[in-house]
């Protein structure tokens, strides 16, 4: 195998329904739903008054809805963090060429008032839509790239307004003599079964981009096998992975990430496994194929691994003082601002700004255990707070005595520093399966085992799913 050689294949399609994902679209601008009634309310009747002035001439009743209507008119469309996928709904003319629907596009700073007037209709028909409406108020929150498709009926009135929130997710206001009513549509993506296998030649970050992973499927896979595997300092060339996953299709295409059901990790020889199972608490984890869960108590690393550029050597002489002073910490280069994670659940016990440390957090855990973030470009956490494992406590720096942004970190057993690489295997696990659910772990994981070890083996035609489909590495 090479990891030049783009590994994957694609079996049978699930057959339970898959969850529908959440769009994460970030809340920006005003959100009606999260600000305070009497916020809204005070805002509103600012607004209300110069739309009164401008649309409302003819006499119209003062009531909540209209004042959310005018807000809701007038508010711009902020430009979302993450891009929107293309509107997979496409827009279908009726049979009646005068009734078609014609679409608009939500541009950046846009709102309704601007869109509606485009699409040739005026502030009167957003009121409409929007007050009277169940799921008016959804047009509160729209953003670029988005769309709106508008119908008008022979005289050109607003029949109807279909408004693609996302590819899963529409919303449709019809005209009715009662005012205009709404519908939501939802679709959902359909998982598929696929495998990909690789073999690090030089990072597990360039391997997965061969195998034909995502950046997030290659997180994912650095996630579940962190516990175990050190991916700063552990994969050497000619280590292996095999994961079978799910992708997310919609209109026969790729939709986006599944989660990984089952993968396998070779370092040096040594093979680990692990197994996506949802206990009878319904929390999903990943386990080796005992039951025993992957989480570690501790991360190996706080810092994403993929943005660590090297090592410092430990024995170096220290660059600032210039003498051989004891390294009693592991230092990880890494730019200015990445995020630092703190290694296990705990209290932030110190949170401040020294000379030599420049910005630092202590973490204690439990009785036992401190560990020590130095050289921090920003602290994100105070003294006394919890913090669970794997939050963001900080970023990357070079604050105090350090010659480059990298995170100075330690780590102390019961007031003694111990190297956090080598103490890892030797402290507490999170929690295995009890006994009591291993009979039902050991059936669910069954037929992913023989996968794995098949795809280790290079046996592909033994998968048990559409093996026909499988394209041979
Ligand atoms: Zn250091």
């Amino acid at each position: 195998m090479s990891a030049s050689k783009r590994q994957r294949g694609a079996t049978a399609i699930r057959e339970e329904p898959g969850q529908l994902p959440q769009l994460n679209l970030p809340q920006i601008g005003l959100s009606l739903e999260r600000t305070p009634q009497k916020y809204v309310l005070a805002a509103a009747a600012l607004a209300l008054c110069t739309f009164l002035v401008i649309f409302f001439m003819p006499a119209s009743e003062n009531t909540g809805s209209e004042k959310l209507a005018a807000e809701i008119a007038e508010q711009a469309a902020v430009e979302p963090l993450t891009e929107l996928p293309p509107p997979a709904v496409a827009v279908t003319p009726a049979a009646n060429s005068e009734q078609a629907w014609h679409a608009q596009t939500v541009r950046s700073g846009d709102n309704l008032s601007l869109i509606f007037k485009r699409a040739g209709f005026d502030n009167r028909d957003v009121h409409n839509v929007v007050s009277q409406a169940t799921d008016g108020k959804s047009l509160a929150r729209i953003f670029p790239g988005q769309t709106i498709e508008f119908r008008a009926d022979q005289q050109g009135e607003l029949q109807a307004l279909r408004y693609v929130k996302s590819p899963l997710e529409s919303i449709t206001y019809t005209r009715t003599d009662a005012g205009f009513a709404s519908e939501v549509a939802l679709r959902k993506p359909e998982p598929r079964e696929t495998w990909a296998a690789g073999e690090i030649t030089s990072s597990l970050f360039l391997a997965g981009q061969a195998a034909g992973l995502t950046q997030n499927m290659i997180m994912e896979l650095a996630n579940i096998f962190g516990g175990v595997i050190d991916f700063v300092q552990d994969p050497r060339k000619g280590d292996t992975f095999h994961l079978i996953f799910e992708e997310m299709y919609l209109d026969g295409k790729k939709y986006k990430d599944g989660e990984i059901i089952a993968a396998s990790f070779t370092n040096q020889g040594e093979t680990f496994s692990a197994y996506r199972f949802k206990d009878a608490n319904g929390d999903v984890s990943f386990y080796n194929e005992d039951g025993v869960s992957m989480r570690k108590a501790f991360l190996l690393a706080p810092v994403d691994f993929t943005r660590i550029s090297s090592n410092f050597n430990p024995n170096r002489l220290h660059p600032i003082y210039k003498t051989s002073r004891p390294h009693r910490g592991t230092d990880y280069a890494a730019p200015t601002g990445t995020p630092v994670f703190a290694a296990g659940d705990g209290r932030v016990s110190k949170a401040g700004y020294s000379r030599a440390n420049g910005n630092y957090v202590f973490i204690q855990h439990g009785e036992q255990y401190v560990t020590k973030y130095l050289h921090l470009h920003k602290r994100k956490v105070k003294q006394g707070q919890r913090v669970s494992q794997s939050q963001v406590i900080g970023s990357v720096g070079a604050t105090g005595a350090a010659t480059g942004p990298h995170l100075h970190y330690e780590f102390l057993m019961n007031g003694v520093h111990r190297n956090p690489r080598t103490i890892h295997k030797k402290l507490p696990k999170a929690k295995s399966l009890p006994k009591v659910e291993m009979a039902q772990f050991r059936s669910a994981i069954r037929d992913a085992s023989a996968q794995l070890a098949s795809l280790r083996s290079n046996n592909h035609l033994a998968l048990n799913t559409a093996a026909a489909n499988i394209e041979q590495p």
